[in-house]
């Protein structure tokens, strides 16, 4: 028999896509990957690209082919559509532990030679000066509540509570400022985030999409040349967006909000149900019928094994997938910013807006700057309200991150353990520790038998949050 051999092929060795290639061989080839490899190069490994990718669709070959992207300077309405693919990979600037500079911010292409550039910019230069000048009484308000540990030299202090102040100042950023994103995909992904971009109704993110383009043909040359536009992309939008205009703006709920809409009653049956499938032999319909029968000590005892055993590492088993929920929620964009990035969700966010109202952070408010905030705030609402009677695409970068914006989101109970989980954690922001706990809140009603094992910290609740971080 011959021996099993494991081992890489190395991106110092062979092009990213010569490996792809000599994957995509294995399936007609008895020969080791290795030789594959050393017989190809790289007119080699475009022809069967051509042939075998782009000719006959044999597109899940390209997914051998990974590069690694740094986009720096972009600003955060680009950064949602960067990050908008759910088979990629981000790490993003931190509002958190980062400050911004006073002109770290986009001018969108489309405001150029526009009459409104200049009140845009002047608008956006005040939402700066405003987070600059409250960093500091933030912090003083901080120091005050958390003073140094004994031994804790100034740098150590400071940064226990950096994040703490800046979760507040966050508020005052708006969508035009500057970021970097690392982003690793596939070429498969990565053909397909290229169509979004080249499509996309702004202009920089389609400026970004020629530019990764470019970048990306350097590395996979076949894999990625035939991304362009999809006119069914721009006009479906356009369509779609004529027929909802009228309602576009219609409600104000001016807080933030977690409704469940829809979630199956019958689904903790179904994911137990499934669980004994998979060690079983029954059909579905059978282990359905068991599990119906059960008395509910049956049904707990059958919870328990199983997630009785779940450590705070673990991940449940892939059974709670069964269970689905819908939930529409309101929430600040600087929340937003961080709900997006749970890729496994389906998302269906709204354009940013100015006309849902906005947060106000507590210490704001203890730090004496309540006045400021809520002028810059509403400064800012008035020139998004000028700016989206023009375009309310483009209007999205002058919104703050403290005003809120609605998402759709579908997930299943194996995703809700994991996001509530961690973004409940005390280290996260806390306006999505508010969600996270609105979200168990609402899976413990319609599902206590199997939300109860999520077993969130008891030591503060979605009301504590509101009352101890909000105005
Ligand atoms: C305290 C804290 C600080 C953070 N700071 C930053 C920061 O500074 N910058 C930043 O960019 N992000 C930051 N994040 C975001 C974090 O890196 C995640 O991107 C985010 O929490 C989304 O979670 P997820 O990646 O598990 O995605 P989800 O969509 O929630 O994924 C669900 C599960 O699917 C699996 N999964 C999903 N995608 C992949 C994949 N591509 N490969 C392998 N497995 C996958 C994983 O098992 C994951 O647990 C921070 C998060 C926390 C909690």
């Amino acid at each position: 028999m011959p021996a099993r051999r494991i081992y890489l092929l190395s991106r110092r060795t062979y092009s990213a896509e010569t490996i792809a290639v000599a994957f995509a061989k294995t399936s007609r080839s008895p020969m080791p990957f290795d030789q594959i490899a050393a017989e190809l190069n790289a007119a080699d490994s475009a022809r069967f690209h051509e042939k075998w990718v782009v000719g006959y669709g044999h597109a899940s070959v390209a997914e051998h082919a990974v590069l690694h992207l740094a986009l720096e300077n972009v600003s955060r309405v680009a950064v949602e559509a960067i990050e908008s693919n759910r088979l990629a990979s981000y790490t993003e600037k931190s509002t958190r532990y980062q400050k911004w500079d006073a002109d770290a911010f986009v001018t969108p292409p489309e405001l150029e030679g526009h009459p409104l550039r200049a009140r845009y910019e002047r608008t956006v230069r005040r939402l700066f000066a405003a987070y600059r000048a409250s960093l500091e009484p933030l912090r003083e308000t901080l120091r005050q509540d958390f003073p140094p540990r004994k031994g804790e030299d100034e740098a150590a202090w400071d940064r226990r509570v950096r994040s703490r102040y800046a979760d507040a100042a966050r508020f005052l950023l708006p969508a035009a400022s500057l970021a970097n994103v690392g982003m690793t995909a596939n070429a498969r992904v990565l053909e397909n985030a290229l169509r979004k971009w080249l499509s996309h109704p702004l202009a920089e993110v389609r400026q970004i999409g020629e530019e990764v383009k470019r970048i990306a043909q350097a590395e996979t040359p076949t894999l990625v040349k035939y991304a362009r536009r999809q006119e069914y992309l721009v006009q479906t939008r356009k369509r779609l967006a004529r027929r909802a205009a009228a309602r576009l703006e219609a409600g104000s709920p001016a807080s933030c909000s977690v409704r469940l809409v829809e979630a199956d009653p019958q689904a903790e049956n179904r994911v137990l149900a499934a669980a004994l499938y998979r060690f079983s032999a029954l059909s579905f319909a059978q282990a359905l019928a068991q599990v119906e029968a059960m008395s509910p000590t049956a049904r707990a005892s059958l919870a328990e094994d199983l997630l009785g055993g779940l450590g705070r590492h673990d991940v449940p088993l892939r059974e709670l997938e069964h269970a689905t929920y819908t939930f529409d929620l309101v929430m600040d964009q600087g929340a937003y910013a961080e709900f997006k990035r749970h890729r496994m969700m389906t998302q269906t966010p709204q354009r940013l807006t100015a006309s849902l109202g906005y947060a106000v952070p507590r210490r704001i408010a203890v730090a004496g700057l309540e006045t400021e905030y809520r002028a810059a705030m509403e400064a800012a609402a008035e020139t998004w309200a000028a700016l989206a009677d023009w375009n309310p695409e483009v209007a999205q970068y002058v919104v703050p991150n403290g005003f809120y914006r609605r998402v759709l989101a579908t997930f299943n109970l194996r995703e809700a353990f994991h996001f509530c989980r961690l973004r409940a954690a005390a280290n996260a922001h806390f306006s999505i520790r508010w969600i996270a706990r609105r979200v168990h809140e609402e899976i413990l009603r319609v599902h206590p038998l199997l939300g109860r094992y999520l077993r969130l910290l008891e030591s503060e609740s979605a009301a504590s949050i509101q009352s101890d971080y909000f105005a």
